[in-house]
């Protein structure tokens, strides 16, 4: 027996980094699973990888149109929708006074409304299914601010809100819908990064398994009863109140 063996998972962003992880993580322990990305390369390849309990497709989150198509598709292939990974992020950053609107418009874009779209998308599925988890991947910088990183800091607040509101307004059918909280993990969006940028109380990045654990949990009917909650995985980083 698997911990997710009935369960049908949506996962945005999930050719590569954490969102790759969380796919390997759901089938090990039952789940099937629909890729969404735009890097099909990588995308097919790891469907490939992880066998017939898994499909990828082209998402372009920013695309409405995309998302009716990966629904039709879920359900197509395996019958259902059970759960939603809005995992699909981008990164950039400059100080306020440099900060481009074409690049604070994009990343509202991906980060934000491309997490409404799903949300919005799999409703109806979930309902219909009788319930199910929706998962929207914040950060630590959905908890706390950062210089240079405005429209990072401002979408995964957003997120954040996002999972709320729509827990409250989807709990009545037994949907639920959290947000999770990762500190630095090893994926490509850190790979340039100087390691020690931040100071982590414990001392280390994590790996992207770290965090796919959390994710089978909040997939899983283990995690039944929370709703609206926030599940933070960030090496004590949030917690700290830097000293000099
Ligand atoms: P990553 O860059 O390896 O993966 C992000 C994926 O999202 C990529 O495969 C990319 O192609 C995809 N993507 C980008 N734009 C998209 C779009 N419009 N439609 C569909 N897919 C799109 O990064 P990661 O570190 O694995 O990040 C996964 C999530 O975790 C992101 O939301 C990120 O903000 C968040 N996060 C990362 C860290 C970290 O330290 N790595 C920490 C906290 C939160």
């Amino acid at each position: 027996m698997g911990r997710v063996d009935d369960k049908v998972v949506i996962i945005t962003g999930g050719a590569r980094g954490m969102g790759a992880e969380h796919a390997r993580a759901l089938v090990a322990e039952g789940a099937k699973v629909l890729i969404g990305d735009v890097l099909d390369d990588e995308g097919r390849a790891l469907a490939a990888e992880i066998g017939p309990s898994a499909r990828y497709l082209n998402l372009d989150v920013t695309s409405e149109d995309d998302w009716t198509t990966a629904v039709e598709t879920a359900i197509r292939e395996f019958g259902t929708i059970t759960a939603l990974v809005n995992n699909a992020g981008i990164v950039n950053g400059a100080p306020i006074q440099k900060f481009r609107v074409d690049k604070w418009r994009q990343i509202i874009d991906v980060n934000l409304t491309g997490t409404f779209l799903g949300i919005r998308a799999v409703t109806e599925p979930l309902i219909a299914a009788g319930g199910g988890s929706i998962i929207n991947v914040s950060s630590v910088e959905g908890l706390r601010g950062s210089p240079w990183a405005h429209g990072y800091v401002a979408s995964k607040w957003a997120v954040r809100g996002l999972a709320k509101s729509a827990a409250l307004e989807l709990a009545p059918h037994n949907v639920r819908v959290n947000s999770i909280h990762p500190g630095l993990i090893r994926t490509p969006m850190t790979e340039g990064l100087p390691a020690g940028m931040v100071k982590v109380p414990m001392g280390r990045q994590a790996e992207p398994s770290e965090v796919a654990t959390f994710i089978v949990f909040l997939v899983s009917d283990e995690s039944s009863y929370a709703t609206g909650a926030e599940f933070v995985m960030d090496g004590g980083l949030s917690t700290d109140v830097p000293h000099n």
